[in-house]
């Protein structure tokens, strides 16, 4: 009998994991108006005209209508100023119609970004980038959790991925992805190397990973002869080619003749970022409401 899997079996398929989130949200949020209870809400807050950013920021407020949240959405010139970013912080902060703040990134520079993810409430923090949320993740006691680690996690989980005693590899060690999504699969216990471009024979490295997580941001840089036969790869990278079309930070067609589960792109963990942005918010206003009862 032929032992390898079809195409179609190893594709982990986040597009149809996070309609599944975003159907069951919305539900929830059906559930919560049909109680009496107000909506989850989210504020988008937006600098600039980058047009990459201009284009989540739109998804974001479109998936938000979709699952029946409040959202909110703020357009700010290219040239604000980080005191008049922060003032509207502290206002979102002291909003009860707001659940979820966040701040698209990147920040032009003569914004501190760090000043700004430190300003928000740790509560509405959505994105999951304060050193409080941060840290409950490291302390093993996550609270709100960065939404492309936690969509990371969840394509694992729903693919029937056990991480218990797994050698994980990560490439990449960003704040947003490489080091969040590390600390997650070490909290699943799974055993984690994290690579970066300092990092010595990371085709070595990878080629002893049950778990591979790309996330460089350099299109093809995971070679799929490096991937051991049998491998899950979870890539995470989006890189817009020349000719226009997405591309992966992995080699798709050579790993997945390796792989036995594998993540595409566009379609793998991209639609996970948003999907977990709701969740995060809906966790947020339910966190309120569980305070209040207390
Ligand atoms: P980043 O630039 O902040 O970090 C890249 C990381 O890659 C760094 O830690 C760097 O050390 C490492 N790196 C660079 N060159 C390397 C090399 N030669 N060898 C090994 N490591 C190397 O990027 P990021 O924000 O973490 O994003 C990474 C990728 O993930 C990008 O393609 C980005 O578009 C994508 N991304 C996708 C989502 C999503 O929703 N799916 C969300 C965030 C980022």
């Amino acid at each position: 009998m032929n032992q390898q899997l079809n195409i179609d079996d190893k594709r982990i398929d986040g597009k149809a994991v996070a309609a599944q989130l975003r159907r069951d949200i919305a539900g929830q949020v059906r559930a919560r108006r049909e109680a009496g209870l107000a909506p989850p809400g989210l504020a988008v807050v937006l600098v600039g005209e980058d047009p990459a950013s201009k284009v989540y920021v739109g998804s974001k407020v479109k998936a938000c209508a979709e699952a029946g949240f409040v959202s909110k959405t703020y357009r700010l010139e290219a040239d604000t100023g980080e005191a008049e970013l922060l003032a509207l912080i502290d206002g979102l902060n002291a909003d009860a119609e707001i659940h979820g703040i966040l701040v698209q990134l990147p920040l032009p520079p003569q914004i501190d970004v760090q000043a700004v993810i430190e300003r928000i409430d740790p509560a509405k923090d959505v994105d999951g980038f304060h050193p409080y949320n941060l840290g409950r993740l490291a302390g093993k006691a996550p609270t709100l959790r960065p939404c492309t680690p936690y969509g990371c996690m969840r394509l694992l989980k729903n693919a029937g991925v056990d991480c218990v005693g797994k050698k994980a590899v990560v490439i990449g060690a960003s704040n947003i992805v490489g080091r969040p999504v590390a600390l997650e699969l070490l909290l699943e216990r799974a055993t984690v190397t994290v690579c970066h471009s300092k990092t010595v024979n990371l085709a070595d490295e990878v080629a002893q990973a049950d778990i591979v997580i790309a996330a460089v941001g350099i299109p093809g840089f995971i070679k799929g002869k490096w991937i051991k036969p049998g491998a899950v790869v979870i890539d995470v990278g989006i890189n817009r080619l020349e000719s226009g079309k997405l591309a992966g930070d992995v080699e798709y067609d050579s790993a997945q003749l390796r792989a036995s589960k594998i993540t595409p792109v566009p379609g793998g963990v991209g639609p996970m970022t948003i999907a977990c942005l709701l969740q995060n918010t809906l966790e947020a206003c339910e966190a309120v409401e569980a305070s209040l009862l207390h």
